[in-house]
């Protein structure tokens, strides 16, 4: 049984090579299979066709490969495709992918639910059962690339870790992830076309300031007004927004990244001129960019998209202090495969 054996994914390159000279083989024989399951993404020990039966054997008797299944695939009627994809023990996660004309950008989930109980978001009320290990992100990740290739006739071209879960609660797992989605071993991807996001876990940003992160960094924001964002947010309550400017005050001096925010305004909560004001206020110490995102409804309205004239004055407030205003338009709503819907309710 899978319970008893090892996942192979879990050694690295140097493990499985000393694992092979353990075995009176040649460590080459690791870089092999190291290529086998990173490389070309095995599924199975029999994939392995310039390996040996008998070495495949063994390694079967030894190891388990706990590769992910893409269980349901919904299309969506704009192109976005969204997968159920079922991890070894069963449980579920969410992933998306969302074609542009320029790009296809892969949306991972790096946690099975969520730990933080964002009012709005419908992932909050899954609660969160695991965090992904590495192998769980990268799998993720290389099911999208080919859905790219098969649907669109190209590779994936970015990441972002806005799927279900709080990526920097995992933070060691997505650091792994990223580093075998960038290495040359695994999907040899810019970091630059990644992008991490975060409710905000001080801590975390400023070590991945000292860790020197190349990827990009976004926040989910919505409030820069400690009591609203408590009211939507709660976790602010233990990581109030000085703590979260701190933090990112320390990640724009290290690494001269702008930050970019995401900000959904909604009726009566955030929509009036003081939000706007904070906003300018939180953002202006170093260059950032704000992408308005528009809500998705997840419930009984108690939520509710501002007007158009609210989301203009936020443009044109924000553009007018010189930051970098995006309105984004979702994609994949029909199939709830938009921000914040993804609660697997296939
Ligand atoms: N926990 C991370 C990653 C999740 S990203 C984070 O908070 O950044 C998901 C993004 O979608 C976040 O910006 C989140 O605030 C936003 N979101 C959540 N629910 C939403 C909804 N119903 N409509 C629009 N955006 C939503």
């Amino acid at each position: 049984m899978s319970t008893q054996k090892k996942d192979i994914r879990a050694l690295t390159k140097e493990q499985l090579r000393a694992f092979f000279v353990k075995q009176g083989d040649k460590a080459f024989r690791g870089d092999q299979v190291y290529e086998w399951l990173w490389q070309k993404s095995a599924h199975k020990f029999e994939d392995m066709t310039n390996i040996s039966l008998a070495t495949r054997t063994m390694l079967e008797n030894h190891f388990v490969i706990n590769h992910i299944k893409v269980d349901t695939l919904q299309r969506s009627s704009d192109g976005t495709v969204k997968n159920a994809v079922r991890l070894h023990d069963g449980l579920i996660v969410e992933s998306v992918l969302i074609p542009t004309k320029s790009r296809t950008t892969a949306c991972v989930s790096s946690q099975v639910g969520c730990s933080l109980d964002c009012k709005f978001c419908a992932t909050a009320r899954l609660k969160r059962m695991r965090n992904l290990n590495p192998d769980e992100i990268y799998d993720q990740v290389v099911a999208i690339d080919k859905e790219s290739r098969l649907y669109f006739n190209r590779p994936l071209s970015n990441i972002v870790f806005m799927g279900m879960g709080e990526p920097l609660m995992n933070y060691n797992n997505v650091i792994k992830a990223i580093d075998k989605i960038t290495s040359p071993e695994g999907l040899a991807m810019s970091p630059k076309r990644i992008v991490v996001s975060t409710s905000g876990v001080p801590k975390m940003i400023k070590k991945m300031a000292d860790d020197g992160v190349r990827f990009k960094l976004a926040v989910s924001l919505h409030s820069a007004i400690d009591e609203v964002r408590t009211s939507i947010m709660p976790f602010n309550a233990t990581f109030p927004l000085s703590d979260l400017r701190e933090a990112l005050e320390y990640w724009y001096k290290k690494t001269k990244n702008r930050i970019t925010y995401e900000y959904v305004v909604w009726d009566g909560i955030n929509d009036k001129k003081k939000d706007v004001e904070a906003l300018i206020q939180f953002c202006k110490f170093a260059p950032s960019k704000v992408n308005l995102i528009e809500y998705n409804p997840i419930d009984d309205g108690e939520f509710q998209q501002a007007s158009s004239e609210a989301i203009d004055m936020y443009t044109s407030m924000l553009e007018a202090n010189n930051i970098t205003v995006t309105v984004r338009r979702s994609r994949g709503k029909d199939i709830d495969a938009a921000c914040g819907q993804l609660a697997n309710k296939t």
